[in-house]
């Protein structure tokens, strides 16, 4: 069956790559993927699939077979702001596929085309292609108005479904990124960081700068002691851990004429490692909030859990090891990389064994500009036969999944996890 699937890919490879070129010409910020979604649909329609099920307001699922084993397939549909791409949307924010969550799409809809052909449900269990949207933490003021409409619950997309328990009857994931490294051509066993989203608010007492400073109270040295602070404890950062704390002045001052009253900084906290990250973000708002004391200011600090780390499932990673081992030579995998970035996958490895392998094939800088899709066959089409092969691989043998999910345990429970997402 897989020499089957090998073939059927080859065979469908010309539309996958003309379906890639058009998801990559319409990108669309997260929960407004209305037109990725209709594209996709058709296609699936057109190879006999109906959607099962819409969730999280642009996020749907299409299944072949059902009970268990239960795998999921994920693919991502949003796009990121990047000015300044050719295909960038001038509408909104300049959204562009820099991410190239696009490639998921058109990917993981051949590998699902491609199993229903090789007719994968003669074995037991399902398969399921979850749509999902809005990974990027971005577009903020808009999620935030949806939140307060009562038309979304969590400002991402896996967090959304989480609450929604889309995925409560999924055995594993399989989910695939493509990389900004050229050297490899696939990684596995990849890791992301999670983050704290932090906002600081100090605020002092206008005066007139040249004339009564003694009557004001100066927020931007409140927060330049702050950074002081904050940069002091970074030698405390735990090295494995990986932590960062970074961020942007988003308002800096009203006038130099006045003593500034109010100042606004935005940060990350990022880290490998969910209890020494909360224990950091405690450590900055304990910091500022005790720097604006000392020059007679205050500072007011509004946290927002992001996403949690992610940390692979092994045993799954292996299973795919094996079929990349097809395509390339050993020495061409990367293996247990760390990256600092993070996804809202890291929440979903939380709860459900799950990968997100990666793939070579663009060309440019990730999130930048002149990124572009440089090796389409590559990208799109061994990346599917990957998949797929390992789809065949874990569905003919039920005693290998529950080898997988034996080897899991979850850090926490999920009525821990909303805990965490709901704290004031
Ligand atoms: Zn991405």
């Amino acid at each position: 069956m897989k020499q089957k699937v090998i073939e059927v890919l080859d065979q469908m490879s010309e539309r996958t790559i003309k379906l890639g070129r058009t998801l990559f010409e319409t990108p669309e910020l997260g929960f407004k993927e209305f037109k990725t979604k209709e594209i996709l649909i058709k296609e699936l329609k057109d190879a006999g699939f109906e959607v099962e099920r819409e969730f999280a307001r642009t996020g749907f699922q299409v299944s072949l077979g059902s009970g268990h084993p239960h795998i999921g397939l994920i693919a991502e549909l949003d796009a990121i702001p990047t000015l300044g791409h050719p295909y960038a949307d001038l509408n909104d924010q300049s959204a562009a596929h820099t991410c190239a969550h696009s490639t998921q799409c058109a990917i993981m809809t051949s590998v699902i085309k491609a199993l229903k052909e090789v007719d994968i449900t003669q074995f037991p269990g399902k398969i399921s292609l979850f749509f999902t949207p809005a990974e990027e933490f971005t577009d903020m003021a808009f999620r935030r108005d949806l939140i307060a409409k009562g038309e979304l619950h969590y400002p991402a997309g896996k967090i959304e479904m989480l609450h929604e328990g889309i995925f409560d009857d999924v055995d594993l994931c399989l989910h695939l990124h493509a990389m900004g490294n050229d050297h490899y051509r696939f990684a596995s066993d990849s890791h992301l960081a999670g983050f704290i989203y932090k906002k600081f608010t100090f605020v002092g007492k206008a005066s007139h700068a040249a004339v009564l400073p003694h009557l004001g109270v100066n927020a931007l040295n409140a927060f330049a002691l702050f950074q002081s602070a904050a940069g002091m404890l970074r030698e405390t950062f735990v090295d494995e851990d990986k932590n960062r704390f970074h961020g942007i002045v988003t308002e800096g001052g009203q006038t130099v004429n006045s003593i500034p009253e109010r100042i606004v900084y935005e940060g990350y906290v990022r880290s490998f490692n969910t209890a020494n990250m909360k224990l950091l973000s405690e450590k900055l708002t304990h910091a500022a909030k005790h720097c604006a004391e000392a020059l007679g200011a205050e500072c007011i600090v509004e946290d927002t859990p992001g996403y949690l780390p992610f940390k692979p499932c092994h045993e799954l990673s292996l299973a795919v090891e094996e079929n990349m081992l097809h395509f390339c030579k050993p020495e061409k995998i990367l293996h247990d990389e760390k990256s600092v970035a993070a996804g809202d996958i890291g929440d979903l490895g939380m709860f459900v064994p799950t990968i997100q392998f990666g793939y070579g094939g663009v060309g440019g800088v990730i999130h930048g500009k002149n990124m572009f899709i440089q090796d389409e066959e590559r990208l799109y089409i061994e990346s599917a036969k990957v998949t797929a092969m390992t789809v065949i691989d874990l569905m003919s043998d039920p005693a290998k999944v529950q080898r997988i999910k034996d080897s899991f345990t979850p850090v926490m429970s999920k009525e821990e996890y909303f805990a965490y997402l709901n704290q004031k």
